[in-house]
């Protein structure tokens, strides 16, 4: 069995600045990537407000700038993703890949959060044919055609501008009569020309032979004056939120409502000693870059004060 100091769960801006933290304090840092390498910010096209980048920088290059650094400090970054635990007692065990067992003195948890769905069979159907949570990833196959997105947060906003660059249109689904996206965003939406916004919209089903071909829609859903109407669509894009990756610690560890991994006031100290959490699967706030960047050095800092107290 592998015994070290230090194990980082995720590649994330948290991951990443734990293991450069940890790096260059001496606790030999081993960094698991995790499910998705980078996170969720290399499906992101532009990152416009990590300060620092006056022009703005694209998700999958700042990640690997991020990784770079990590390296630079000898962080040792692996592939693989956490499949199980024992965090009963310390020094901790992580299962690595369902067969290689870690024992680790400290433990940094960085596994993000995923794209929720809204739980409708035809998802499912549809999956890889025309259904899709990244339009970073797939927008590409919708050039100069018609495409969905729901949500009226910042990712639907984000990712229906993303999308006008691509498609010919673009129909924004969202349930309520307004949007929450920040204001600058929600302007950008409103004014786009080739977005349609259409609020107080639920989706019902989706339609089409092989592919998506459409959408089945109802406005004021549940309402007197409800109306169920469909749409021609090509592609069918979720951006209504996220779910946050605990569920292998969850045995072990405090969870808000929602999954989220709780953590002591101000620090990413959980409830079990030598166990932190950073980045979003302990945020369920603010999910931005560069406080899940902060968190991921507070969890370092946290994890080299203990092994010096202990
Ligand atoms: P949010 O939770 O902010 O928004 C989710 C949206 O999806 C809401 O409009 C919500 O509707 C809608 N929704 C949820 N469930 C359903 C459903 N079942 N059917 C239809 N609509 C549904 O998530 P985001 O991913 O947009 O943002 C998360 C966080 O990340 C926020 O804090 C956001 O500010 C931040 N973010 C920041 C970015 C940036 O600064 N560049 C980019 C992307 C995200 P309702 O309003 O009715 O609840």
């Amino acid at each position: 069995m592998e015994k070290i100091k230090c194990l980082i769960i995720g590649s994330g801006p948290a991951g990443y600045t734990a293991a450069i933290y940890a790096s260059r304090a001496g606790l030999s840092p081993v960094l698991y990537e995790g499910l998705q390498p980078g996170g969720q910010l290399t499906t992101t096209s532009e990152i416009e407000n990590f300060p620092g980048y006056p022009n703005g920088i694209n998700g999958l290059e700042m990640m690997e700038d991020l990784k770079k650094q990590a390296l630079r400090f000898g962080a040792d970054i692996r592939s693989g993703i956490a499949t199980g635990c024992d965090l009963s007692q310390s020094p901790h065990k992580i299962i690595i890949d369902g067969e290689k067992t870690i024992e680790t003195e400290t433990l940094i948890i960085c596994t993000g959060a995923s794209a929720k769905y809204l739980g409708i069979p035809d998802e499912v159907q549809y999956a890889g044919r025309g259904v899709s949570a990244c339009a970073v990833c797939d927008g590409f196959f919708y050039r100069k055609k018609t495409v969905a997105v729901v949500g009226g947060g910042d990712s639907a906003c984000e990712e229906a501008v993303y999308l006008a660059g691509l498609a010919e249109k673009v129909y924004l689904i969202v349930r309520k009569d307004r949007l929450r996206a920040a204001q600058i965003m929600q302007d950008k939406v409103l004014n786009h020309p080739k977005i349609e916004v259409l609020f107080n919209t639920n989706t019902v089903g989706l339609f089409g032979e092989k592919a998506v071909e459409g959408v089945h829609l109802a406005r004021h859903a549940g309402a007197p004056q409800e109306e169920k109407f469909d749409l021609a669509v090509d592609g069918f894009f979720l951006a209504i939120g996220h779910t946050p990756n605990s569920a292998v610690f969850k045995k072990y560890l405090k969870l808000d409502d929602a999954g989220y991994i709780l953590t002591q006031g101000r620090s990413a100290q959980t409830d079990v000693p030598g166990v932190f959490a950073a980045g979003d699967v302990a945020d369920p706030h603010y999910r931005q870059a560069i406080t899940a960047a902060g968190s991921g050095c507070i969890a370092a800092m946290e994890a080299e004060r203990y092994l010096a107290n202990r």
